[in-house]
């Protein structure tokens, strides 16, 4: 599976939206393009705003949360919540996304399964046509696996 999302063809993508809606292709807009283009992964807003305000690229909160919102009406960034926290992610020239949430600490990390892919995209749908797909697991990470299970080892020690 091709992982990197491609940049320059989102950044075109984006304009031509923006463009059709009779939007602008601001700096502004370019510039968190380009901040999102740190997270091949999920992100939220304010680990975006964080990075831009390192790399001193000057997008105001109201800006940067206009054009995630647009980037997710295009379809291009996808947005869901973990914890009522909402993540980010591109999901530009993707097919597939499987994340594997850890109810206890929060961490998203994806899995990829060929079979799982295979089996979802050539199902039978009614009244239908699937086009990609977002799977969410949830479950518990190994650090937190192993953090629990020292805490109960304690807890049984003391007793
Ligand atoms: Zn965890």
């Amino acid at each position: 599976m091709e992982r990197e999302p491609q940049f320059d063809e989102l950044t075109k993508a984006f304009s031509a939206y923006l463009k059709a809606k009779g939007g602008r292709f601001t700096p502004e807009r370019a510039t968190i393009i380009r901040g999102i283009q740190q997270y091949l992964s999920h992100f939220t807003l304010d680990e975006l705003k964080v990075y831009l305000d390192e790399e001193h690229f000057r997008v105001s909160q109201a800006t940067l949360y206009n054009t995630l919102n647009e980037l997710v009406a295009a379809g291009f960034v996808t947005k869901f919540m973990v914890k009522d926290k909402a993540y980010y992610e591109v999901v530009f020239n993707r097919k597939s996304f499987c994340h594997q949430i850890c109810t206890n600490c929060g961490k998203i990390t994806e899995f990829c399964n060929a079979e799982l892919d295979e089996m979802i995209l050539t199902s039978k749908y009614k009244r239908f046509s699937i086009s990609d797909y977002t799977l969410m697991t949830y479950g518990i990470c190994s650090a937190c696996k192993a953090l629990l299970k020292r805490a109960s080892r304690k807890k049984k020690t003391k007793k």
